[in-house]
């Protein structure tokens, strides 16, 4: 019988993974939840560990294009006094390494460009699966089913499956809220990516791309605490107002249709993504938080590296999902923690605290950020 993968999720993830399936030449269906898949959200970064997958499936190209390369990552007090600078074109020079934020939209253009699109079924919601002799069947809401040799699960953080395998793996609540916003960048600010870190809550502003900028806003709250769900561009606008230009000009400017609330949440490392012949990956598998700009990064290198382990067990699919487990484990378990613990020193909202903080920070040594970034790059 011809071997045929189902994907459930049409995120960053599984349309990855469709990408890289083609390029092995494996058989595979889509199959997403909404009705279609259309240009949604904010701006996301992509660092040299994504870009460097994004090349190989010959889609990065197109993703520059559509957004910006940036030449460096600063983070500075609410002052606009500088606490650590990441050197993005350095990263370039000496290991290829380059990273491009751009809109959400324009990356799902571009992966969805690059794809077979007779391969996408929409409005399929999968709610459970079953295995036998004959393979897997994955079955939706609308009691329908398909039968496949496979499933790969890349249905994002609330995966109702994962949730069946692994009961325990709920989505964990970080302590702080966010909004985000896309707007014109009437500022130039010139491929330079910015965080600021204060006392009335974290701050990060990107260019991204088609003259426009996307930023992102933390603070400290309790988990779905409905004040925080009504705030408004005024409300924010007010919060940040005592930090450093152009941050509450920026809010002001920005088009009330496209702001965006959510809590942060991940999941606590877990060590079992391989369940026989389904797989999780992505979100579904190591949702992280974003304080290390890497949840999407780690779901592109997902995607090359299940591939990479299907063509070596093309005829034994469980066998290939279970060497994917062993190769992804440590390293994504590695930034989830990094990531959550960073949040935490980011989100301190405390006057003396975060001023040692910064303190002790700006007299860490180039080096030491250096090999910090290395590791989340994965640069040997
Ligand atoms: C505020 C914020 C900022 C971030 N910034 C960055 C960043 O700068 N860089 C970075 O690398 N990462 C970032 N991330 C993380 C990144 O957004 C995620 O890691 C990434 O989107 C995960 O992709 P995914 O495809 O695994 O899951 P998702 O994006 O959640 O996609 C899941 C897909 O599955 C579909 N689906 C859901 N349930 C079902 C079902 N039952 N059946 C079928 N389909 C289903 C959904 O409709 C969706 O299309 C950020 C996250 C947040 C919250």
């Amino acid at each position: 019988m011809q071997k045929k993968i189902l994907i459930v999720g049409g995120g960053i993830a599984g349309l990855t993974t469709a990408l890289a399936l083609e390029r092995i030449r494996m058989d595979y269906y889509l199959l997403e939840a909404v009705p279609e898949i259309k240009a949604l959200g904010a701006g996301i970064t992509l660092a040299g560990n994504a870009m460097k997958v994004l090349e190989k499936l010959e889609v990065a190209r197109s993703v520059q294009e559509r957004g910006e390369i940036l030449t460096s990552m600063i983070i500075q007090d609410y002052h606009g006094k500088e606490i650590s600078v990441v050197d993005a074109e350095k990263l370039n020079r000496e290991y290829g390494m380059y990273t491009v934020a751009i809109h959400r939209g324009a990356l799902h253009e571009a992966l969805l460009e690059k794809m077979n699109s007779g391969k996408i079924i929409t409005g399929k919601k999968a709610v459970q699966y079953r295995e036998d002799e004959e393979g897997v069947v994955v079955y939706f809401d609308d009691g329908s089913s398909l039968q496949g040799t496979a499933v790969i699960m890349a249905d994002g953080i609330h995966s109702a499956i994962r949730k069946q395998l692994i009961p325990d793996s709920q989505p964990r609540y970080s302590g702080y809220t966010c909004w985000r916003g896309v707007t014109t960048d009437a500022w130039n600010l010139k491929r330079k990516a910015y965080e600021t870190w204060g006392p009335a809550g974290r701050f990060g502003h990107v260019p991204i791309g088609q003259n426009l900028v996307y930023w992102f806003a933390c603070k400290n709250a309790p988990y779905k605490d409905e004040q925080m769900k009504n705030f408004t561009i005024t409300d924010l606008a007010e919060n940040f107002k005592d930090y450093a230009q152009p941050i509450q000009s920026m809010i002001i400017q920005t088009p009330r249709e496209n702001l965006i609330w959510g809590d942060i949440i991940d999941l606590k490392p877990t060590s079992r993504y391989a369940f026989n012949n389904l797989v999780l990956i992505g979100d579904a598998a190591h949702a992280t938080t974003p304080n290390l700009g890497q949840g999407a990064c780690m779901a592109i290198e997902d995607a090359w590296i299940l591939a990479e382990e299907i063509q070596k067990h093309p005829d034994t699919l469980s066998a290939a999902f279970r060497a994917f487990e062993a190769r992804r484990v440590k390293r994504v378990n590695f930034i989830v923690n990094t990531s959550y613990r960073l949040g935490r020193v980011a989100q301190l909202e405390n006057r003396v605290m975060a001023g040692l903080r910064n303190y002790i920070l700006r007299l860490l040594p180039e080096s030491l950020n250096d090999r910090q970034m290395k590791q989340v790059l994965d640069i040997a």
